[in-house]
């Protein structure tokens, strides 16, 4: 018994100088701190605004604070803004960021710049859990989930690079950089929470889209919500034998459930859902496998995104042919479903769909 004396005050002494993140605080547990260091409550509300709308990374930069609010800061609050380790341009002007978080671990964003938008894609988790055998994020484990202020921080950082080198705003943000948004849903609804709040960056949430693998009980969750962004899935294939042998989640989230809950998702939201598809040679590159998409489609209203492959291997994956993807095509937009066919951004640097993992 006596051996756990020493090391209990040992662990107090070690809680006493570990500074905490200071922007883990709500802004009533930043007041509840000013008031019990003998300051006025309103304290709490400027330094909230330094955090979040100003974005400083430095307890000096608050120039509205005495010089003795902000040593106390110091003292007990650390700032954990992420740190662009690597920035790199392609030649069609996207940009990747190599992100460093504080605990050194890494993940990238990318800046997409087209004549009318400039849109941010974020990541929401280090790595990824789902292994979906396309993708270059799948092969990184799953190390933990992106923190709210983290999220935020790429935006942040995007928003900055926007200006600085396009003159431009951002305009639109995407969580399709690394990890599955709705296996982090808390930490990604509380970044959404700040980057549309006015205390925050006041972006429109129609400017927001969340994609995911199609994770039916969350999708239903988020409907339930009531949240105002874009949703968009990632189907890749509307029969679920091909589906499941691609992306492993199908065989416990089937193309039927998924179904049901966008259902769901219209009936609360009355939004559109915009579908991610690949066409792969030998892999879903025939009529039949249209025709399941055009039936897919017909669940709820919807678009589809004919997204270009990006090769991450040694080819087991190809892009489909030119007649394929016109087939498609064809077939949805005489069936009255809104069809686009997206061309890769940042191939040269990896920054494009499923590219990224951490290369550089
Ligand atoms: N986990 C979420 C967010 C990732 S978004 C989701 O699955 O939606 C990344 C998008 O790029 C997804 O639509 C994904 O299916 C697609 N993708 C993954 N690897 C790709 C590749 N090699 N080429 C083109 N698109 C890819």
């Amino acid at each position: 018994m006596n051996q756990f004396i020493p090391l209990f005050y040992l662990c107090m002494m070690v809680e006493a100088t570990v500074k905490r993140d200071i922007r883990k605080l709500k802004l009533d547990e930043l007041k509840e701190f000013f008031v019990q260091h003998g300051q006025k409550p309103f304290r709490a509300q400027q330094v909230y605004e330094w955090l979040w709308k100003k974005s400083v990374k430095d307890f000096d930069e608050m120039t509205n604070l005495s010089l003795e609010v902000r040593e106390m800061l110091k003292a007990h609050f650390t700032i954990n803004f992420i740190k662009v380790d690597n920035m790199q341009r392609s030649a069609d002007g996207t940009i990747k960021n190599a992100v460093k978080l504080h605990d050194g671990l890494i993940v990238e964003s990318v800046l997409i710049p087209t004549d009318k938008r400039i849109t941010a894609c974020v990541s929401s988790q280090v790595g990824c859990s789902l292994a979906c055998k396309f993708c270059a994020t799948a092969r990184l484990k799953r190390m933990r989930n992106l923190n709210p202020d983290e999220i935020y921080d790429q935006v942040v950082a995007i928003k900055q690079q926007s200006e600085l080198y396009f003159g431009r705003p951002l305009t639109n943000i995407v969580f399709m950089g690394m990890g599955e948004p709705l296996l982090n849903y808390n930490n990604v609804m509380a970044a959404i929470e700040k980057i549309t709040s006015q205390q925050g960056l006041n972006m429109a949430s129609k400017r927001l889209t969340v994609s995911t693998v199609g994770l039916a009980k969350m999708i239903i969750k988020m409907a339930d919500d009531g949240v105002k962004f874009n949703l968009a899935v990632s189907l890749h294939s509307a029969l679920n034998h091909v589906r499941s042998s691609i992306m492993p989640i199908n065989d416990t989230n089937s193309l039927e459930e998924l179904g049901e809950s966008l259902k769901y998702w219209y009936k609360k939201t009355k939004r559109k859902v915009t579908y991610e598809y690949v066409v792969w040679k030998g892999i879903n590159d025939s009529e039949e496998h249209a025709q399941a998409l055009l039936k897919f489609c017909k669940i709820i209203p919807c678009k589809v995104n004919l997204i270009e492959y990006n090769p991450i291997d040694d080819g087991e994956f190809q892009q489909a042919s030119q007649e394929a993807i016109d087939m498609y095509m064809h077939l949805l937009e005489s069936n009255g479903i809104t069809t686009r066919v997206r061309k890769s951004r940042g191939k040269d640097i990896d920054a494009a769909c499923g590219q990224l993992a951490n290369k550089s």
